[in-house]
């Protein structure tokens, strides 16, 4: 049984993220599995370490605990209203969390959406919600809004299993974790949060062409159009914002703290819909 195997060991990985994922979440889904021990001092080719227990894979790859619970495929739950409890019919299934699940954990506290059923009963310290759509904007917007006490890891799972899992330290720095496309990427909130009061009443999909016409003045190839938009700029934004200050300060598209601005600007704000930690 590699679930109590794994709770033995002092150690599941070298990455503090990752063995917080793994000892708030990973552990309960991670079930029995047939893979081959590696003997003790191999190295986790995920973080590096060598004290950490580890397998050899169907697919021949050596991994650690966490990888197994992240990347195994397993039963999962088709509706919401389908009880959480472990899958009586053994480990076999076809979802994992490498579906685009989130995980989000504190010492003694985790959240996970997933479709992905639990192997053995979780304690009341760990959610288990089932994804709804828009799960990923939800999590960020809560998280830049109201963040819980760090330290808490965030993982947006993606096909990749392999990827370094950072622990938020500090709220205005948000670490969001995953493989490439998913995650890996930081979040300068404090920033987020004094661009969104500059923005004042603008709408995203506004502020979508501001930023186009900004990148085309930027490149001396502003049109009419873009004119208009910039001209009729000064009475949208709040008292004392100039619309170079705005120019200045807002963020490329494709970046991570244009992201940020999409999500505050497009997510609820009112207290009954957000998810929360
Ligand atoms: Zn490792």
């Amino acid at each position: 049984m590699l679930k109590s195997e794994a709770k033995a060991a002092s150690k599941v990985c070298g990455e503090a993220g990752r063995a917080l994922f793994h000892q708030e979440i990973g552990q309960y889904f991670i079930g029995e599995t047939k893979f081959k021990p590696m003997p003790a001092g191999t190295a986790c080719p995920n973080c590096g370490a060598t004290d950490v227990p580890l397998w050899k894979n169907a697919s021949n790859n050596i991994v650690c605990a966490p990888q197994i619970a992240i990347t195994s495929k397993r039963p999962g739950r088709e509706k919401a209203d389908q009880p959480c409890l472990p899958p009586p019919a053994g480990t076999d299934g076809m979802v994992s969390f490498a579906e685009g699940a989130i995980a989000i954990a504190g010492p003694g506290w985790g959240k996970a959406i997933t479709r992905l059923l639990p192997q053995v009963p979780v304690p009341p310290s760990l959610q288990v919600i089932f994804p709804e759509g828009g799960d990923r904007n939800k999590v960020l917007a809560q998280l830049l809004r109201d963040p819980p006490a760090p330290p808490f890891v965030v993982i947006i799972f993606g096909k990749k299993g392999e990827f370094v899992a950072e622990l938020t330290v500090d709220v205005g720095s948000l670490v969001i974790n995953g493989p490439e496309g998913a995650g890996g990427y930081r979040i300068d909130r404090n920033a987020a949060l004094a661009l969104l009061a500059l923005c004042g009443q603008l709408k995203w999909e506004e502020l979508e062409k501001i930023s186009a016409a900004r990148l085309r003045m930027l490149a001396n190839a502003n049109t009419e159009a873009d004119r208009k938009i910039i001209d009729g700029l000064p009475g949208r934004l709040p008292t004392g914002v100039t619309v170079s200050t705005l120019f200045r300060l807002l963020p490329s598209p494709g970046t991570p703290q244009y992201t940020a601005l999409r999500i505050l600007l497009t997510s609820e704000t009112s207290t009954t819909s957000k998810p929360t930690f």
